[in-house]
């Protein structure tokens, strides 16, 4: 779940991080009211949650309250990348010496925690990996010993951080490690981490990504959940509980266990094609449940054949094949369904399909015989291809 700059600057000040003084404004007027009273230059920005809103014209300084009321007023009626912006934040405007970049997010290949830090500040980070890979200095963070001093002094002479503000971002850069592991994030970042007068640091920016799993422990954070940012397809997953994640490909899958659902990609791609989705129903394959994810996967366009993949245990699969005509009914999908089901009471299920109508509809023993099906009926013959599992996509 992303955080809106907003809260995730409000997050930072808890850790001690400093940030502008500042307020949400969902109005012009509020915009207005706002700004005068800080009595100084404000920065009205769009909470939107997408990168780059300062290049789209979502943020802009205003030197008096009229000023910032009638730019509220523009930003508030635009559209971000297809999201439209409902609330702006209204900070006291920051004269910037320098923009640096301070962030953290694990490193799956290492299995830690990875502390990064440049000077080249403000823009993209992908942008600043891709051309000056140079400019990117990195920590790696011991799980047992968390982000220590010395590190953080490290980052600071690599990116040659005048010594004067070492101390300052020093604590800066221990805040943040406490609020990444504290609230369990997948990513903190504050970008741009800018040198002020004084000379002194201020976090203008922020970004925060909690792990979904995660949430349960932090009902505080999951309220913050805005809804208005998830696409349809995002909102209906969750709210059948099916983990459900988007990819390139075109052969639909439905599978219940997360494990399963990725050894189906596999053996999908073993076999020339190339999966649409990544879906998960869970267990207990109830016909609303089976006929939400059918949707879900019906709604990409790209899927050109679907293949339901479920591994009867506890969940008989007769239950699962009855749950399956119903959903078929609800749907009626347009493209072509193989089905692999085995486990307790395979047979019976298997012959329910049988009287399964205004579906086109296979029936398979093995993964190998129903990956091999769908591959052939998406008429896709191609090699494998890359993607990534789900928590790689944020
Ligand atoms: P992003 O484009 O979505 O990453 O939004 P940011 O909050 O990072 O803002 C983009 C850019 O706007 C920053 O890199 C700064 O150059 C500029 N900016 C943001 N806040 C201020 C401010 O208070 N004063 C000034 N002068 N510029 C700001
Ligand atoms: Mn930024």
């Amino acid at each position: 779940m992303k955080l809106h700059e907003f809260q995730s600057k409000q997050l930072f000040a808890q850790y001690g991080i400093p940030i502008p003084r500042g307020k949400v404004a969902t109005s012009p007027e509020e915009a207005r009211a706002i700004a005068k009273e800080l009595g100084k230059p404000v920065v009205v920005k769009a909470q939107v949650l997408v990168g780059g809103r300062g290049k789209a014209g979502g943020i802009r300084l205003a030197r008096t309250p009229e000023e910032a009321e009638q730019i509220a007023e523009q930003i508030l009626s635009m559209t971000l990348k297809g999201l439209p912006v409902r609330r702006v934040l209204v900070d006291e405007a920051a004269e910037i010496q320098a923009e640096l970049y301070l962030g953290l997010t694990i490193d799956r290949a290492r299995r830690r925690v990875v502390a990064m830090a440049s000077s080249a500040g403000g823009v993209d980070i992908e942008e600043v990996a891709r051309t000056t890979p140079e400019k990117i200095v990195r920590v790696i963070i011991e799980p047992e010993l968390g982000l220590r001093e010395y590190q953080a002094r490290t980052l600071a002479a690599g990116i040659g951080l005048d010594r004067s503000l070492w101390a300052s971002f020093t604590q800066i850069a221990l805040g943040l490690y406490r609020c990444f592991e504290e609230n369990d994030a997948t990513l903190a970042e504050i970008n741009p981490l800018a040198v002020v007068p004084g000379p002194a640091l201020l976090a203008l920016d922020g970004k925060v990504i909690i792990d979904d799993n995660a949430l349960f422990r932090h009902p505080d954070l999951a309220a913050m959940r805005d809804e208005d940012e998830e696409t349809p397809t995002e909102r209906e997953a969750r709210k059948y509980g099916i983990s459900y994640v988007q990819l390139d490909g075109n052969i639909g899958c439905m599978v219940n266990g997360a494990g399963l659902a990725m050894a189906t990609m596999d053996i999908i791609q073993l076999y020339g094609g190339r999966p649409a989705n990544f879906l998960d129903i869970g267990g207990g394959a109830s016909a609303e449940r089976v006929a939400a994810a059918m949707r879900l996967i019906l709604s990409d366009p790209n899927v050109k054949a679907v293949l339901i993949n479920i591994f009867g245990g506890i969940t008989r699969c007769d239950e699962v094949a009855r749950g399956m005509l119903a959903a078929f009914e609800m749907v009626h999908p347009r493209v072509p369904v193989v089905v692999r089901l085995v486990g307790t009471n395979e047979a019976e299920g298997r012959a329910i399909l049988q009287q399964a109508q205004g579906v086109t509809l296979y029936t398979a023993t093995t993964l190998v015989e129903a990956a091999q099906q769908a591959v052939r009926l998406a008429g896709d013959g191609r090699g494998p291809s890359m993607i990534s599992g789900p928590e790689q996509r944020q």
